[in-house]
């Protein structure tokens, strides 16, 4: 699928389907560690996404502010924290930060559910799968997935460390279109403009470039309460643009900042690099082992080739030891590899439904789980 491509943040906002708004600490708590957020800030922002929503887009926050809120929260002094001082705020801090965005969207009737995830969550495949689940059933269900890392049981080895990349595989997870990154930053510079008077704003980047990498380096431009800076924002993009998801870094700081942008106001709009679908392949076909073979017959290789998903009718053997979520490999009787594709049952429930119809795999298994072997977004063929 290609994605429509618009010049400037803006439209492509307007144009946008499913959104991941990325929300940091300094905007949301402001520069005090009192514990607290703002508030009538918080409630404006609540108001421009279930505007969107009205409009019928799809949204996902990624909300930091945890450590923040709970430092106060705890009396933690200002300065460096230790790990587990940083997990401590974190567990603080999250009931906390969930309580605010919970009350600013109960004013829209919205329902707000929370989902903490830890860098396993988006690196091993299974568990990726897992969280893409949960957050698309909370989408399907009308609910606004909030999201941040679990910081409470994350050390600085197993942690994302800032939030703008955890909202790019949060992007990724749930396919969105695009990413809205706002921070106390109004977006890219050639140059760092609080040093550099001669720093020029882009409204657009086409391509990261080593170019456009060099001009984000420097000090952290958000000092302070957050940890991520530009150079994070610009990993953040181009994640997404990888997932084949545009991005925005746009000023966070003013009540309805996504209006803003809306509206024209300054912000840098990242083109994705790719279509989703063939990040997605490329994610399926390059970076996984087979754990396994699903032999398939004749009348489904065609089904394959056509397009569609894996149903248990056309698989007439399996090999090998593969959980739910595990690339498996896909050949016909000749012993051809035909595909390559995440297995969406264990290698032992695929033997008891193989050759079945996809009604008979509740009576057979006890239990009622997807009618395909492997759905076709997790597919791709080996001649394609
Ligand atoms: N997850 C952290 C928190 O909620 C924030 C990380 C970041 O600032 O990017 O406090």
């Amino acid at each position: 699928m290609t994605r429509e491509f618009h010049a400037s943040a803006g439209a492509q906002l307007r144009a946008a389907r499913r959104i991941v708004v990325k929300v940091g600490s300094a905007i949301l708590c402001g520069d005090g560690d009192d514990g607290t957020v703002r508030a009538s800030w918080l409630s404006s922002l609540a108001d421009d996404i279930a505007q969107l929503r009205r409009a019928w887009r799809e949204a996902v926050v990624v909300t930091s502010g945890a450590i923040a809120l709970g430092r106060g929260r705890l009396g933690l002094a200002r300065g460096p924290l230790k790990l587990e001082e940083k997990q401590a705020a974190s567990a603080a801090g999250q009931i906390a930060l969930a309580e605010a965005w919970g009350a600013a969207f109960a004013a829209h009737g919205v329902t707000v559910a929370q989902i903490l995830l830890t860098l396993d969550d988006t690196e091993h495949r299974r568990r990726y799968l897992n969280a893409r689940a949960a957050m698309r059933a909370l989408l399907d269900l009308g609910a606004m997935p909030l999201v941040n890392e679990n910081d409470a049981v994350t050390t600085e080895e197993i942690r994302y460390g800032d939030n703008d990349r955890l909202a790019a595989h949060a992007a990724q997870i749930v396919g969105a279109d695009l990413l809205v990154i706002l921070s106390d930053v109004d977006g890219l510079y050639t140059a760092d403009p609080r040093r550099d008077p001669s720093a020029a704003h882009l409204p657009l980047v086409e391509a990261i470039t080593p170019d456009i990498e060099a001009s984000a380096a420097g000090p952290n431009l958000s000092a302070g309460v957050g940890s991520g800076g530009m150079e994070s924002k610009l990993a953040a993009a181009k994640i997404a643009g990888g997932a084949g998801c545009a991005a925005i870094i746009a000023p966070g700081h003013g009540d309805n900042p996504l209006s803003a942008v809306l509206d024209g106001g300054k912000a840098t709009l990242f083109r994705a690099a790719k279509t989703r679908e063939s990040a997605r392949r490329q994610w399926i076909a390059g970076r996984l082992k087979p754990a396994g073979t699903i032999v398939i017959d004749d009348g489904a290789a065609k089904a394959l080739g056509a397009g569609k998903s894996l149903l248990p009718a056309g698989v007439v053997g399996v090999r090998g030891d593969f959980a739910r979520g595990d690339a498996v490999a896909v050949e016909n009787a000749k012993g051809e590899v035909l595909a390559q594709g995440l297995s969406a049952y264990h290698a032992d429930e695929i033997r008891r439904i193989a050759g079945r119809r996809s009604d008979e795999i509740e009576p057979l298994l006890g239990y009622r789980r997807r009618p395909a072997v492997i759905e076709k977004n997790d597919l791709v063929l080996r001649m394609s």
